[in-house]
């Protein structure tokens, strides 16, 4: 979408949207088997737009018995590596072709800015499916060095029925990062969206069938977490669940895999990263420009947000000062109008969350040097200002829990030992940046710091290639890069005796 275009154009745009609002099972749009439905609601305004059907057991064990039926008849799970990837290839082409009208979606849904969903989301969400179409049919398998008298063929096959439970802030691309791996690999899967977002995921359903991905192969039942969420995580034919989320939900799935029939799980969950910048770093104001992306972009609801900002004692004011004036020209404001930086938080349950950190923080006693409210009440929708405390102390609550919103929490050190000490110092461990001129001082202090992506004069920055996901609390697994395909697939040993 360009910024070029009118808020008055993306608003005719969004007025001529249908809204896709059932469950996609066995190749079809579905009521939920109860009939229910929930309101979908747009957090720009705080009015609903349409009703989803809200699926639960039922719904889950009917995709999963069509997911099942496919796999086994092997379809889709033994077609040639070849064949799959075109399928895929179109899929990844459809959602492409269909960018203003996700991303339209995406943004009246979960209220992000409009030139995100539309630059960022979609086009990643569709690089994501391609590029694992197009690595399927380019891997090859093993033979074990056993010696003269066996071959062991190592071999990977699908896992079978995999359910990918996602989160409300990106959507579209956090099911494609799971969609793209687990249908190149040859599964089956069910996507339960997240409640609050579940446009995008359902949309898809009918691009994927439209490709040629056959009935059953995949799935979408929309529903709440503890009904149709749990009923995956114990479902006894569900064989492998991949979950982003956050961390106090990534601990139930490990409980209902322990309780039902031990399905392999993995948890792409919480983070609380450390933004570490030197005052020998290479450049002050981009450093200081970075952390005020790395916590504002998105609204906050980022997983890897910088969310500490670990500030050499030295030139913290100058750093602050910088972070400061990105925020100040940060309004929030409509996510519909292609000039908007930052949209709306995702529900009113997530805004007041957030406002309670605030107040928290400040009755800590750290110093509240920009923001702090809820903005554009006359709207309906739920904004919050960019917010940016100073003098933390890392043992307060701001500093050690997700807020998940625009909230910077600053924290200064003396030397390098102290800020990766500070760094380490949480139950996360999903992201952490460094920023020096000094190649020495980088290495160590990202080698020293305990998380699953070190960014090193950057912040946020990423390909498809390249693995994500995190260290301690902030889960097991990764999505992205070939390696993802590990959580997808498990390996076979075939012994062929041959003899002396
Ligand atoms: P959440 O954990 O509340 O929900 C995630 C998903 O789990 C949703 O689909 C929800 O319906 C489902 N769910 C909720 N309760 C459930 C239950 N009791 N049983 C089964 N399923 C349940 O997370 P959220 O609020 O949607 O997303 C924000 C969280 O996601 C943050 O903690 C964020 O850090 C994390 N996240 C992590 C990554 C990553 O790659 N590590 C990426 C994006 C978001």
């Amino acid at each position: 979408m360009s910024a070029a275009l009118s808020i008055d154009t993306v608003k005719e745009q969004a007025s001529r949207l249908t809204f896709r609002n059932q469950a996609f099972i066995n190749g079809k749009y579905v009521p939920a088997a109860s009939g229910k439905t929930f309101d979908c609601i747009n957090p720009a305004t705080g009015k609903a737009i349409t009703q989803i059907a809200e699926g639960d057991k039922e719904d889950v064990d009917r995709a999963v018995k069509a997911a099942r039926a496919v796999f086994e008849k092997g379809s889709w799970s033994r077609m040639a590596p070849t064949q799959r990837k075109k399928v895929l290839m179109r899929f990844a082409s459809l959602i492409e072709k269909h960018t203003t009208e996700l991303a339209l979606l995406e943004t009246l849904d979960m209220g992000k800015p409009i030139r995100d969903s539309s630059r960022i989301d979609v086009p990643l969400a569709a690089q994501a499916i391609g590029w694992y179409a197009e690595a399927i049919d380019k891997l090859y398998d093993e033979i074990a060095p056993t010696g003269p008298e066996a071959v062991s063929l190592i071999r990977r096959e699908p896992v079978g029925v995999v359910a990918a439970v996602v989160p409300w802030n990106f959507p579209l691309l956090m099911a494609s990062w799971k969609i793209g791996p687990a249908l190149a690999t040859g599964n089956s899967m069910i996507v339960k969206p997240a409640e609050q977002s579940p446009l995008t995921a359902i949309r898809i359903a009918e691009l994927a069938a439209e490709a040629g991905i056959p009935e059953g192969v995949f799935n979408v039942v929309p529903g709440f977490g503890e009904t149709a969420g749990q009923a995956l995580g114990r479902h006894m034919d569900v064989d492998c669940v991949t979950f982003t989320g956050s961390t106090e939900v990534g601990k139930f799935f490990l409980r209902y895999a322990g309780e039902s029939n031990m399905k392999q799980v993995s948890l792409e969950c919480g983070g609380k990263s450390p933004n570490i910048i030197m005052a020998d770093a290479p450049d002050l104001d981009a450093a200081a420009t970075a952390a005020a992306w790395g916590i504002f972009f998105n609204q906050g609801e980022v997983c890897n947000a910088g969310s500490r900002l670990v500030v050499e004692e030295s030139v913290k004011d100058r750093v602050l000062e910088k972070v400061m004036a990105v925020g100040k020209k940060l309004i929030p404001g409509d996510p519909l109008d292609p000039k908007t930086g930052l949209g709306a938080m995702v529900d009113k349950t997530q805004m007041e969350r957030v406002l309670g950190y605030i107040e928290a923080g400040k009755k800590e006693g750290a110093r509240l040097a920009l923001g702090g409210s809820r903005v554009k009440t006359e709207t309906g929708g739920y904004y919050i200002e960019p917010t940016v405390f100073d003098k933390v102390d890392n043992r307060m609550k701001i500093a050690q829990e997700e807020i998940f919103g625009p909230v910077l929490s600053t924290i200064t050190f003396k030397d390098a030992d102290e800020a990766v000490k500070i760094g380490n110092d949480t139950i996360y461990g999903l992201a952490a940046a460094i920023w020096t001129k000094d190649i020495t001082k980088a290495f160590k202090v990202s080698q020293a710091l305990r998380a699953g992506v070190v960014w090193v004069n950057c912040f946020d920055n990423g390909h498809i290639s390249s693995p994500f996901g995190g260290f301690k609390q902030s889960g097991f697994g990764r999505d992205k890069s070939l390696h993802a395909m590990e959580k997808y697939s498990q390996l076979k040993a075939t012994w062929i005796h041959i003899g002396a």
